[in-house]
């Protein structure tokens, strides 16, 4: 029985798929080193017509990736597919059924000293803005002097904030700058998977050795201690060893302490002993910054206009955010096209929601501004206190919601898309002539943006 040729891939001579390659980049780095090779490296995902196949060896496997990993196999599987899909598991009947119950022995846990941290996560390719720069300041210090400020350092913030990147640039600074400390990483899954393999396997003594021997221990997604009594009274102890002989303890979590629920309270008042520094979303100029970033880092071109209008959208998960660049990059190197914001929207379409600015709030918002009625936008009469307005409102829609020409049109009282396109072209050319039109326009346009308040600072993500 081979196990790894059959799920590795490659057995039947198929080529691999672009998406499972990217499927598995992305699940790599949303799972951490151990645990990854624990549980996926001995599955392996295929697409198929309109499923995605995920064969397991057993369904022990199958069971566990389930209740702890749904979230980022789906995760992985949309930004890998360009939009959700379901998946199917299966188990391999080739491995005999092997699994864990019947003496399985998951890859052994690597020594703790080897560099596991992802090597893309530095301090250099972290964009920092206002709704970041506390964490980031504090991960830098801390890096810098480890155990000396700020212990532990507890870092929270909403999914694709950056949270697992601060930790891992920390983890790369401290190594690079200080090879004398024993440095791991580790999410709070690694941590669990550990604990029940050592209990299972190797004794809990060999656990306890391992983890309290650390100079810097850095675990990553702590809300997921939440019920884990086990974990959290072998976390308890070892913090409280770290702790006091003065080693560096950075946790990071989607929740403040206090709201992670049945976290015991004397953890959750150690973690409060020290610094909390929250990840916000990124405000629009940081989120311009991360988008070219980002496609520079994927060798793509990105104007400026089009990273505006990136940023405008509502989505603030950078990890989102990237995996539109993915999208771009593939398409716009597959069709050799300049990426203009048309081809974003086509390539885009139903990712780039219009919950952002609707059609409807254009209307509106024009309406009021002009003093005319919204029924006035979508009629057809001709005179000129309407018809600018009108216009306005074409312009407007075009520029701030994703909708197409036909669409704005059908909106507006079913006009043919061409006059929508002659109504955008005729008020462009009198922005340029008229310069109060032009102010009149911009206030409309900042009323509109400010209203559903997405591209100020500090907005909570929906
Ligand atoms: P979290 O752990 O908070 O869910 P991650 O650290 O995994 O988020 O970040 C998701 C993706 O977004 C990663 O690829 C990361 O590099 C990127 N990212 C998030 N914030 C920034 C930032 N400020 N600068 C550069 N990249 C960022
Ligand atoms: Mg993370």
């Amino acid at each position: 029985m081979d196990q790894n040729q059959t799920v590795q891939g490659g057995r039947d001579g198929r080529q691999t798929d672009p998406r499972e390659k990217e499927f598995n980049q992305r699940l790599r780095a949303a799972v951490a080193g151990d645990e990854y090779e624990t549980w996926f490296a001995p599955s392996k995902l295929r697409f198929d017509k309109n499923e995605a196949v995920f064969t397991v060896p057993n369904h022990f496997f199958e069971n566990w990736i389930k209740d702890r990993y749904q979230p980022l196999v789906d995760q992985a599987l949309s930004a890998a597919a360009g939009g959700s899909i379901p998946v199917r598991f299966e188990v391999d009947s080739s491995s005999g059924g092997i699994g864990f119950e019947e003496g399985y022995r998951p890859a052994q846990s690597p020594p703790l000293r080897r560099a596991s941290f992802n090597p893309r996560y530095r301090f250099s390719t972290f964009v920092v803005g206002h709704c970041n720069e506390l964490a980031h300041a504090a991960c830098r210090a801390v890096a810098e002097n480890p155990g000396l400020q700020y212990n532990p350092l507890f870092i929270f913030g909403g999914a694709g904030l950056g949270k697992t990147h601060l930790l891992n640039a920390a983890g790369n600074h401290i190594q690079d700058n200080h090879p004398e400390l024993t440095v791991h990483y580790s999410t709070t899954e690694d941590f669990t998977n550990e604990l029940i393999k050592a209990v299972r396997f190797e004794g809990i003594h060999t656990f306890k050795e391992r983890y309290r021997k650390l100079d810097c221990l850095l675990l990553d997604d702590i809300q997921f201690l939440a019920g884990r009594e086990r974990t959290q009274e072998e976390l308890f102890h070892t913090f409280n060893t770290l702790f006091e002989s003065g080693k560096q303890i950075i946790v990071t979590s989607d929740k403040m302490p206090r709201e992670i629920p049945a976290l015991e309270k004397r953890l959750r008042t150690r973690f409060e002993w020290g610094l909390l520094a929250d990840l916000q979303p990124p405000e629009s100029e940081t989120k311009v910054a991360i988008l070219q970033k980002k496609a520079s880092e994927k060798g793509l071109s990105l104007s400026k206009k089009v990273s505006f209008f990136l940023a405008s959208q509502p989505e603030s998960n950078v990890r989102v955010l990237e995996g539109y660049l993915t999208r771009l990059a593939a398409v716009s190197h597959f069709k050799g096209e300049e990426l203009t914001i048309d081809l974003v929207r086509r390539i885009l379409g139903p990712m780039v929601g219009d919950n952002h600015i609707s059609v409807e709030d254009v209307l509106r918002i024009v309406a009021a501004s002009f003093g005319v009625k919204v029924s006035d936008l979508k009629g057809a009469r001709k005179t000129r206190e309407v018809s600018q307005p009108r216009q306005v409102a074409m312009y407007l829609c075009r520029r701030l919601t994703t909708s197409s020409f036909p669409e704005i049109g059908r909106l507006m009282g079913g006009k043919d898309h061409s006059t929508v396109v002659k109504g955008v072209k005729k008020i462009k050319a009198q922005l340029l002539k008229d310069p109060e039109l032009a102010a009149r326009v911009q206030t409309v346009e900042k009323t509109l943006r400010e209203r559903g308040g997405e591209l100020e600072p500090g907005w909570v993500d929906g």
